[in-house]
């Protein structure tokens, strides 16, 4: 449920709702908006009865919210959620009028992998840059990631280029390592449904890319997002990077329909992975123009100067070329980079 205030409400009349709400041993959720301030009610077991509130000073309407996640949802909070790192002459807003472009490796492999990759996609117009210290790989026998050593290299990188960093926490136990040194933390596909991450995501003071899980429906996903913000973390960004079906001509396949469903959905910035969605090379600046057609809000690729040599994901990373070529091939369709 979500009780809407008079723009005119006082602070007085915001805290009488607030006490109403926990006095019934439920969560208060101000959610402040440039139109109206509005509460959520969250952790209610049942429906609750609209009078209780409406006859409170201050409050303008009560608006039953429908759907099972609530913070995630547009009926909660109407306006975009804007993902802003850094200030002032170095900073990105993430939702805002501009297409954010996140590229890198697949994995960290070395400082002079990362720095000259760095370098080459940040000439080309990336604002963040990407690449795993910690791996989830299929096989135990694959690169499992430099650890601690990779986030070092990452934190250098930041300091030579100035690039922001996202970079994956692969279970809750690194993730105090990870949110240390990163500018976002990045929850993978397979770990869309582990709870405890989320939570633990959901505590960081650090911005949230959460992958969709390659299974999953929109309803989980969406789930999982609620998760993190429950917690009390308002900022992450949803990033669709592709399902498994039945095909064999991709390593996955783009779920285009997922984009305006969560834009309509949820207030979240959107983000598309074309690099894992494809996983090859040939398919991946098609579906990045796709989804910049479609408004998303940021593109996150694997670009890697030696891809034929990367210890994971060579086949889907761009050399540096191409991922120039794609924004000025944006940029030719108009869309801001
Ligand atoms: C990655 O970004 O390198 C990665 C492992 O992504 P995903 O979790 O989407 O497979
Ligand atoms: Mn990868």
């Amino acid at each position: 449920m979500l009780i809407v205030m008079h723009k005119e409400a006082s602070d007085q009349d915001l805290n009488r709702v607030i006490s109403r709400i926990e006095d019934h041993g439920w969560e208060a959720k101000p959610i402040p908006g440039g139109e109206r301030t509005a509460i959520g009610v969250l952790r209610n077991k049942g429906p609750i009865e609209p009078g209780l509130f409406l006859d409170l000073p201050g409050v303008r309407d009560v608006i039953p919210v429908s759907k099972p996640y609530k913070l995630v949802s547009r009926e909660m909070r109407p306006e975009n959620t804007v993902v802003r790192l850094g200030n002032g002459d170095n900073s990105v807003e993430i939702g805002g009028d501009k297409l954010v472009l996140m590229a890198g490796p697949c994995a960290v492999e070395s400082e002079n992998q990362a720095i000259e990759i760095a370098h080459a996609v940040k000439e080309a117009g990336a604002k963040l840059f990407r690449g795993g210290a910690f791996k989830p790989r299929s096989s135990p026998y694959s690169f499992q990631g430099l650890g601690e050593k990779g986030l070092e290299i990452l934190a250098k990188v930041r300091e030579e280029t100035g690039l922001f960093i996202v970079t994956e926490a692969t279970d809750h136990e690194v993730c105090d390592m990870v949110e240390k040194y990163t500018d976002i933390i990045q929850i993978g596909t397979r770990n869309m449904q582990n709870y405890r991450l989320l939570r633990r995501a959901g505590q960081a003071n650090k911005p949230v890319l959460l992958k969709r899980g390659m299974w999953a429906t929109m309803d989980e996903f969406l789930m999982a997002a609620e998760y993190i913000m429950s917690e009390g973390n308002d900022q992450v960004m949803l990033c669709e990077r592709g399902i498994r079906t039945f095909t064999r001509h991709s390593r996955n396949t783009f779920d285009a329909n997922a984009i305006p469903y969560m834009r309509n959905e949820s207030h979240l910035p959107i983000v598309v992975d074309p690099s894992h969605a494809a996983g090859r090379r040939d398919q991946v600046i098609p579906l990045a123009r796709a989804a910049a057609a479609m408004g998303v809000d940021a593109l996150i690729l694997e670009v890697h100067t030696h891809p034929e040599n990367a210890l994971s994901d060579g086949p889907q990373s761009l050399y540096p070329e191409q991922f120039h070529g794609l924004v000025s091939g944006l940029r030719d369709m108009n869309i801001n980079v």
